[in-house]
Parts: C-alpha cells; structure tokens; sequence
C-alpha cells in the first residue's frame, strides 16, 4: 500500500472487534498496543517464534524497507501494509507521520505492528517511536530480533566475541546522523575490540583510513557481507588495507556489515560451506 492509499483505506478499514488470539492481542484489547517488531535479517526463519505470531495477528503493518518481503508472507489476508523505508532513492518517510498513524490506529483498536530489519533497538529508531508512542499513552511491547551485526558475521563462520581473539564487539554506525557524533575511529582502533560496523560500506575507505590512522595495521582481518541470510548474499574477506578495493571488485552494496578484527580469520573455514551465500568474491 502506498502512503496516499492509506487515508483512502483508512476510511474502509474495519474497526477492530476484540479478540482473545492470545496474550498481546487481550492487551491490545485493555489498552491501544504496538508491537516494534525486529525481522531479522532477511530469510523468515529467523524470525523469533513470538515475531512471527505478532506479524501474522497484525490489522495493519508499518515496514522497512530491509524487511525482506519473504516475511511479508506471514501477514494475513486483508491485513494493511505500508512501506515507510527510505532505501532505493525515495525520500524516506516522515517520521512523524510513522508516528501519528501508529498512534492513531492502534487508537482505533488496530493491531499496529511496526516492523523492523535486524533488532528494531539496533540502529532502527526503535528508540524514538518507542519514545513517541508512549509519550501518547501508547502501551509499546519490543519483539527483539536478530541483529544483522551478529548475524552476517555468524553467515560466513565470525564469532564476533571469539576470545581467543578479541575481549568484545563494537557495533558501530559508519553513517552518523546528520550533525551529530560519529564513533571515534582512533579510540576503536586502540581498543582490541571486534569492530562491526553498520550502514558503512559506502565510506568503507574512510572508515579504514581512519582506523590505520589510528594504529590498526593494514593486514587486520576484515570482511564485508552484503545482504546476509538472503538469496542475494555475498562477501569478501580481506585485510583493512585492501577491504575497500575488494568491496569495490565484489560491487558488494548496502545492506552491508564490515568486520574488522582478528576473528575474521574463523570465516575461512565455514565460508566456504556456507549453502546460502553467493560466493566469496575475493581471498585475503
Ligand atoms: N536494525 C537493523 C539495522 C538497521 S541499520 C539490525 O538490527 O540489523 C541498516 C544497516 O543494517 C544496513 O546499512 C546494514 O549495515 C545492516 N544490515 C541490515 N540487514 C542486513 C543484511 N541482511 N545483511 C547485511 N547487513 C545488513
């Protein structure tokens, strides 16, 4: 549905009766509910249990667009679902308006789903819609995901906290908010920690320079996973010096995961086994 057929179908939607589906669905009835669901990375059977029974109990759908349109198949007939993603070039859609139609909806007894890639706490301003609806007396329950910064990883064999190699993981944005902080490079290049880093591929090369500028050798471990655990996956393992030529050669685009550190070294194993992934583009 697209957002201006949503005011038309508003108006045909059918006022929810109560429901006793199960325990959400008796909430929702006591008070106007959201679910902020996580997706997970792409291949619908990573999907938590309780994800999958929220998306399929759902009146309407708001959808990012890293969801993968498998998972959409749980939706049930009838069910509205309206992509608010900013991905492809479009303008991304006004957040307020998310707002207001998850608040105005779930109002109206509507089951609301708002339903993420990944975790929606992990870099999916899960923070701020949570924030918003129960500044608006919305009652918000957090199906947690699987985050695709442990999950791309864990595609091509990386233990992101192998403690042979590294004492914890960094997740790391490589796109800071307009005028806000991004991560400082210097301090995670000195911290012994894997670095994942997200929403990064397209300042791959600045993002290396700044971690060897801030000590990292450029024969560190690192790899990037395109669109993991969907039919379209692909990766490359590589050293930070040359990761930015090899993702260029592999043309390995968003959605992508960057990992930098000396767990990169357990992907050669697995990788190479791994059924859903598209290949291994080029060898460190
Ligand atoms: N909430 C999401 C992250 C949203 S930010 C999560 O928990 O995974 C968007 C970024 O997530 C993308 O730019 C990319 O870095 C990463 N991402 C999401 N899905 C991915 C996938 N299937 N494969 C690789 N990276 C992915």
């Amino acid at each position: 549905m697209t957002i201006e057929g949503l005011e038309a179908s508003h108006a045909r939607a059918p006022q929810a009766a109560p429901r006793g589906r199960d325990r959400a669905a008796d909430d929702a009835v006591e008070r106007p509910t959201v679910w902020l669901v996580g997706a997970g990375p792409g291949d619908p059977d990573l999907l938590t249990v309780r994800a999958a029974r929220v998306i399929a109990q759902a009146d309407i759908l708001l959808c990012d667009d890293l969801v993968d349109r498998r998972v959409l198949e749980l939706v049930r007939a009838g069910a509205r679902v309206l992509h608010v993603g900013k991905r492809g070039g479009r303008a991304s859609t006004d957040q307020a308006f998310i707002h207001r139609v998850m608040i105005r909806e779930a109002r109206r007894g509507q089951h609301v789903v708002r339903l993420k890639g990944g975790d929606p706490f992990v870099f999916g301003r899960g923070g701020e819609e949570r924030d918003a609806l129960q500044a608006a007396g919305i009652a918000v329950e957090v199906v947690p995901g699987l985050t695709s910064g442990i999950a791309a990883p864990a595609a091509i064999g990386v233990s992101v906290t192998d403690r042979r190699h590294a004492a914890g993981v960094a997740f790391v944005t490589g796109h800071a908010r307009e005028g806000g902080p991004g991560p400082d490079w210097q301090v995670l290049a000195r911290s012994g920690l894997t670095l994942v880093v997200y929403m990064g591929v397209a300042r791959c090369a600045a993002i290396a320079d700044a971690l060897m500028a801030g000590g990292l050798s450029p024969s560190t471990p690192a790899a990037a996973i395109g669109a993991a655990h969907t039919p379209r996956q692909r990766h490359v393992l590589s050293s930070l010096g040359g990761l930015a030529a090899d993702v260029a050669r592999a043309a390995i685009e968003s959605p992508a995961i960057l990992i930098v550190g000396d767990v990169v070294r357990g992907a050669a194993g697995l990788a190479a086994h791994n059924p859903t992934d598209a290949g291994c583009v080029a060898a460190a």
